[in-house]
């Protein structure tokens, strides 16, 4: 089949080929860490909960604070290390979310949501993938601050990668919570949904929390079927992405519908129906003659429409 559109250049996923080396090794080196926090190499993304500081510049604004801009902006909670950036050592600082509302008085400084800079471009593309990392990782650490076994306070150890209860002494990790999302597929068509949330032109794939006990492909299956009525079979993984709202890892899926008749159930959707490829193509360049459109290329749904819409042979 010849496509409609010509999509042109496959877009960058939001949030993923991130530049930070991690180096897990230099998580225990207190000395070291103690000296990168005074570097003047270093950087610190400075976030209050779901809101991001930046410093304001002209064309983009930056992410990134020296450690003494991060201390003297509020308060710090949580210092998180997130590894290096181009040799240099870059932190997530926590500040409170109040302290972070009071900061959008000041005229130097941006202070919004990680969407909207994502969507946006607020910032050069670089700043993305740190910014999920410290912004899922101090969530994490707001959340955990008391011990889930006795109730005890937790204390932040291994340079923010860990969290230790001074009485039982169980040990918390940080915590990634997987989602399946998926485009189910039947011949030439494919199914999206609406959300009660989207904006009210907004189709995309259905998606929902991988369960305790249950393999990706099985809740693929699952969500597929409790939320459209929709059986599937046979299932491919396409790829993942960190989904920092608040701390998810999204896995992309195509599904092979075996049924077409679709029972939406009203709790999760408000609508939901199938959309041919022509149709898909038209969305996703934003040219739907009803205005229709598809999530924008920093989610992952984008990719997945896109990557059945450019398919033409085998999928499973
Ligand atoms: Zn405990």
């Amino acid at each position: 089949m010849s496509l409609p559109f010509d999509l042109g250049p496959r877009p960058h996923l939001g949030y993923t080929q991130s530049r930070i080396d991690r180096v897990a090794e230099r998580r225990l080196d207190t000395g070291w860490l103690s000296s990168r926090s005074n570097d003047p190499n270093t950087r610190a993304y400075v976030i209050g909960g779901e809101l991001i500081v930046l410093k304001k510049g002209s064309a983009v604004h930056d992410a990134a604070f020296t450690p003494d801009e991060a201390r003297a902006l509020a308060p710090n909670t949580e210092t998180v290390f997130l590894g290096l950036f181009d040799g240099h050592a870059r932190f997530g600082v926590g500040i409170t979310p109040a302290s972070a509302e009071a900061l959008k008085t000041r005229d130097d400084l941006v202070v919004t949501d990680l969407r909207s800079i994502a969507i946006q471009g607020l910032v050069t593309p670089e700043h993305l993938p740190p910014l999920a990392e410290a912004k899922a990782m101090l969530h994490w650490h707001a959340r955990h601050r008391f011990c889930s076994n006795c109730g005890a306070k937790t204390d932040l150890v291994d340079a923010g990668w860990k969290r230790s209860c001074s009485v039982c002494k169980v040990e918390h990790f940080p915590r990634t919570d997987p989602v399946a999302i998926m485009l189910a597929v039947r011949g030439n068509h494919g199914l999206l949904g609406r959300s009660g949330r989207f904006a009210a032109t907004m189709w995309s794939c259905l998606a929902g929390f991988v369960e305790p006990g249950e393999a990706l492909e099985d809740a693929v299956r699952r969500e597929t079927l409790e939320e459209a009525g929709i059986k599937c079979g046979r299932v491919k993984y396409l790829y993942s992405q960190p989904w920092p709202f608040p701390m998810s890892l999204m896995n992309g899926c195509l599904a092979e519908a075996l049924n077409d008749d679709i029972k939406m159930d009203a709790n999760e959707l408000v609508d939901c129906r199938w959309f041919s490829k022509d149709e898909c193509a038209a969305m996703l360049m934003r040219q739907h003659p009803d205005g229709l459109t598809c999530p924008p290329p920093v989610a992952i749904a984008h990719h997945i429409i896109r990557t059945w819409v450019e398919s033409d042979g085998e999928l499973f």
